[in-house]
């Protein structure tokens, strides 16, 4: 036995490379990320390529180790080429993120400590980190001491959990979810509708309230359908109101929201997974007054304060309701319930082990100071502004409403032919182009060219190309 242990081990440490081998690891790796970077601003933003990762799989796993050089090598030619490149400052589609290098240092340590960050008892340093977190966020939406929240994967996680909590705290049972209502808008991310269907409430009616011209929400409509669904015996139940809308940026007229939430004792839940960071600045404040009323919010720092991909989080007003509705006793779980001083993420949430989140968020937050990020997001308000009046002067473009946050959408009216035809086309030249990388979308059946800026690294000159392109590839989609 014993010598069968000693051969065993000899094979497994393997898995534990030594410092020597660990120094010769990290520099590697190192050398990778910092070529990435420095080669970042002359990579496009989008590639189209037929290669698509392929290669990868022409080398499966097999028992045998291959070499660091080799793998990062795949790494650079499968997956840093093809496709999209989010942390270029070209990237204006979809919504934008970045992920700054600082919180990847954040991520490199939680990894490398591996501090158990569900549970206070486990790791109460790594908790308290998180916990910090979520209490700024609260303090930011106006959430009182009371409030709790969780920091999630994203924004999709986050709306779930939310979901939940609401249904828990209304206490709806399973037999009453066909008679339940929801409200919300057309221009509601599809992350929450599918949050709806996980929690079961897939069954709920969900009524699509009409919108302003600016995509916003109409409280008076909104007013009217509680009115009629109540005088038909059904169960107003909860309102889903958005704080920058993923597609337009719009953000829905929150107090007037709150007043009936309070007035007809409906869940409020305020998506504002991509807008939510905008109140770091005092146009975001003002745009998005009376969020503190909501009994959730959902909230993405791997958007609006631009944190590397995985990092969403839940806020939810009366901490005691979340944690009534995700907390859950085991027999081995029993030694974790000593240590209680502050609250565990593995009672907030359905996720038990997970990865040590805070630290990718904190480190950033302080060693940056908060003024860089409100800095930026200022900076990407008025960039999204400044592109909204250039391409206003570009002969034939139509834009839609003057934009609320960073996200805004225009079109091309062609003297002639199909003008839903001509855009398709338009926005295919500027991805292949892929200097800058534009999405597109469909509001009422019209074909809309969409700009959203959040990249941390996008800047002037990028928008002043971005104008470029657009006049350029306007004049070859013409002259076809
Ligand atoms: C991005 C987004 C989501 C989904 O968040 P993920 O982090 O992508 O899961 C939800 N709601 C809104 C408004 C969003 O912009």
């Amino acid at each position: 036995m014993i010598e069968k242990l000693n051969t065993l081990e000899e094979e497994a440490r393997a898995l534990e490379p030594d410092l020597e081998q660990r120094i010769g690891l990290t520099a590697k790796s190192i050398q990778f990320a910092q070529e990435y970077l420095n080669d970042l601003p002359d990579k496009k933003a989008f590639v189209q390529s037929d290669e698509k990762g392929r290669k990868l799989l022409e080398h499966p796993f097999t028992e045998e180790p291959a070499e660091l050089a080799d793998l990062l090598s795949l790494v650079r030619s499968e997956v840093n080429h093809a496709g999209l490149n989010p942390p270029s400052g070209g990237h204006l589609g979809y919504i934008p993120g970045g992920g700054i290098y600082t919180s990847a240092l954040g991520d490199y340590l939680a990894a490398v400590t591996n501090r158990y960050a569900g549970v206070f008892f486990s790791s109460p340093g790594a908790v308290r980190m998180e916990n910090m977190c979520i209490r700024w966020m609260c303090r930011m939406v106006g959430y009182p001491e009371t409030s709790a929240g969780n920091l999630t994967s994203g924004g999709s996680i986050a709306n779930m959990i939310a979901l939940a909590t609401a249904r828990d705290s209304a206490g709806l049972r399973s037999g009453e979810y066909d008679r339940t209502v929801i409200y919300t808008t057309r221009q509601v991310h599809h992350s929450a509708i599918k949050g709806l269907r996980f929690t079961g409430l897939g069954d709920a009616t969900v009524r699509t309230i009409a919108m302003d011209r600016r995509y916003r929400m109409k409280p008076d409509e909104l007013q009217s359908q509680i009115e009629r669904d109540r005088k038909e015996g059904l169960l107003p139940f909860l309102i889903i109101a958005s704080a920058g809308t993923t597609d337009l940026g719009a953000v829905d007229p929150l107090q007037e929201i709150a007043d009936l939430a309070e007035q007809y004792r409906l869940w409020l839940h305020v998506d504002a997974a991509y807008g939510g960071f905008f109140l770091l600045t005092d146009r975001g404040r003002e745009l998005m007054a009376g969020i503190g009323r909501a009994h959730s919010v959902t909230i993405d720092p791997h958007k609006g304060l631009f944190l590397p991909y995985g990092l969403g989080a839940v806020l939810v007003k009366d901490g005691q309701q979340l944690y009534d509705s995700q907390h859950m006793a085991a027999s081995y779980m029993q030694d974790t319930l000593r240590a209680t001083d502050e609250l565990s993420p593995a009672d907030l949430s359905p996720e038990l082990s997970k990865h040590f989140r805070g630290l990718r968020m904190w480190l950033p937050l302080q060693l940056h100071g908060i003024r860089p990020f409100r800095a930026s997001l200022r900076e990407k308000l008025l960039l999204t502004r400044y592109f909204y009046d250039e391409i206003r002067k570009i002969d034939g473009i139509e834009t839609g409403p003057e934009p609320e946050l960073t996200v805004m959408f225009f079109r091309y009216l062609p003297e002639s032919g199909d003008a839903n035809a001509f855009n398709e086309r338009l926005v295919r030249e500027i991805q292949e182009d892929g200097r800058i990388f534009l999405s597109s979308t469909r509001i009422d059946g019209t074909f809309y060219i969409r700009l959203a800026v959040l990249g941390v690294r996008t800047h002037r000159e990028h928008i002043e190309r971005t104008l470029e392109i657009v006049r350029e590839k306007i004049d070859l989609v013409k002259g076809h």
